[in-house]
C-alpha cells in the first residue's frame, strides 16, 4: 500500500518542466450560471501547469 492512488489521472508535477500541477474545474455547459455548481457530465477537473515559462503551454 502507498499514498499513490493509481485511479487519479492528474499528475502531481508537470511532465515537461516539473512544476507542481494545479487543478481547475471546467464547466462544459456555458449556459450554466457562472458559479460553482457541480453538474455531473458537464464539469471536469483538469490539471494544468502554472508555470508561465513552461515550454509545453505555448499559446498562439
Ligand atoms: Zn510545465
Amino acid at each position: 500500500m502507498s499514498d499513490q492512488d493509481v485511479t487519479a489521472e492528474v499528475p502531481e508535477t508537470c511532465p515537461i518542466c516539473g512544476t507542481e500541477m494545479q487543478t481547475a474545474t471546467i464547466d462544459f455547459d456555458e449556459t450554466n450560471e457562472p458559479r460553482a455548481e457541480l453538474n455531473p457530465g458537464e464539469m471536469a477537473q483538469v490539471a494544468f501547469c502554472p508555470n508561465p515559462d513552461c515550454p509545453g503551454k505555448r499559446e498562439a
